[in-house]
């Protein structure tokens, strides 16, 4: 193998949404475990148009740390939509994506350092663990993610949440794709960078609770099947044919009873079963091209895919200039 490539700056983008209890906490034990490891650091923090005092929190760390550029969204667009929002204004040679509320592990990131190093431009963090969430989220994630697998053939990697690093020239494709329904761990993916899996440890949630309700959730299931694949359009088809083919049979059927016995196959029951599992059918096809129809209405407007209300930037000043950090003067107010 030829020489190693050794990091010169990493971006850390970071969404947060409702986070003020553990905003202090992700900075700090960040920093510490980046402190250690040899190259320079900068980071991109989301506000994804928090209600709480997130962003005031933000902005303090801003004021005394000049590697951090704050963003804030005008309203909640979404976390897929806040780290759209990050990665656009993230600089550094390898940019990683974050939760910030501590349940990827800082310490996680020089693994994800040293694939990168090793020659891979993209590298995911898959979680190791058994995870804390709760058994109904668990089993639909784990069906869903089969079942999108098979559909799309994209290499979707189970078990990858939103905790990757990616390469410059990954990153630089990845925002030429300006899709609105966005579903990163489906469009890295696609992109086909050469990558490597890294496991790490998800721990408990730092503070508060998940910001993913089960509508958010939902939507972002949709997406991901929808704007990947039309494998739903070619199952609807098949369904189709495969009722006619049926319905042809027992057409048949009843036609050579009525020829050859001169009797009828009797029944109301069969009519309306018949009937009912028909417009069923019907029903959901209508809804299946609805999803693709209205998905393509909100493509073809073309709007923005976040709007900012603030946006500042980090100045690019060495590590070391960095004036000491206070953190027992920066608590969120109630
Ligand atoms: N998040 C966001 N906007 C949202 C929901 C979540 O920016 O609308 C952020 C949140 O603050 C956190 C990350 O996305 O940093 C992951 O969210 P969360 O921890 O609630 O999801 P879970 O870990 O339950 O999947
Ligand atoms: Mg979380």
């Amino acid at each position: 193998m030829d020489k190693q490539r050794q990091l010169s700056s990493l971006t850390v983008v970071v969404p947060f949404y409702n986070e003020q209890g553990g905003v202090l906490a992700f900075y700090e034990q960040t920093c510490a475990a980046l402190d250690q490891l040899h190259f320079a650091y900068n980071f991109v923090f989301v506000d994804d148009g928090s209600t709480d005092d997130t962003l005031r929190l933000l902005n303090t760390l801003a004021d005394r740390d000049s590697r951090v550029t704050v963003l804030s969204l005008t309203r909640n667009f979404g976390h897929q939509a806040a780290l759209t929002a990050g990665l656009d204004h993230a600089g550094g040679e390898a940019v990683v994506t974050m939760d910030g509320d501590l349940q990827h592990p800082p310490a996680a990131i020089a693994d994800l350092v040293r694939a990168y190093e090793a020659g891979a431009e993209v590298v995911y963090a898959v979680r190791a663990n058994e995870d804390h969430r709760s058994w109904a989220k668990k089993s639909t994630a784990r069906i869903f993610y089969r079942l999108l697998k098979r559909l799309t053939r994209i290499d979707i990697i189970s078990g990858a949440m939103d905790f990757r690093l990616m390469s410059r020239p990954a990153v630089e494709s990845l925002r030429q794709m300006r899709e609105t329904h966005r579903y990163l761990r489906g469009m890295v993916p696609w992109m086909g960078f050469s990558y490597q899996i890294v496991y790490y440890q998800e721990a408990e949630r730092f503070a508060d609770r998940s910001k993913y309700t089960w509508t958010k959730m939902l939507r972002l299931a949709r997406y991901g099947f929808f704007s990947f694949s039309t494998g739903a359009l070619d199952l609807i088809t098949l369904l189709g044919l495969a009722l006619t083919g049926l319905a042809m049979l027992y057409l048949i059927y009843a036609l050579v009873v009525w020829a050859f016995f001169h009797e009828t196959v009797p029944g109301w029951t069969s009519v309306i079963a018949v009937l009912l599992v028909v417009s069923g059918v019907q029903l959901i096809s209508v809804g299946i091209l609805a999803q693709y129809i209205g998905m393509i209405f909100e493509e073809v407007k073309g709007r923005p895919l976040y709007l900012l209300k603030q946006k500042r930037l980090a100045q690019d000043r060495p590590p070391e200039a960095q004036p000491d950090y206070d953190g027992a003067t920066m608590q969120p107010e109630d």
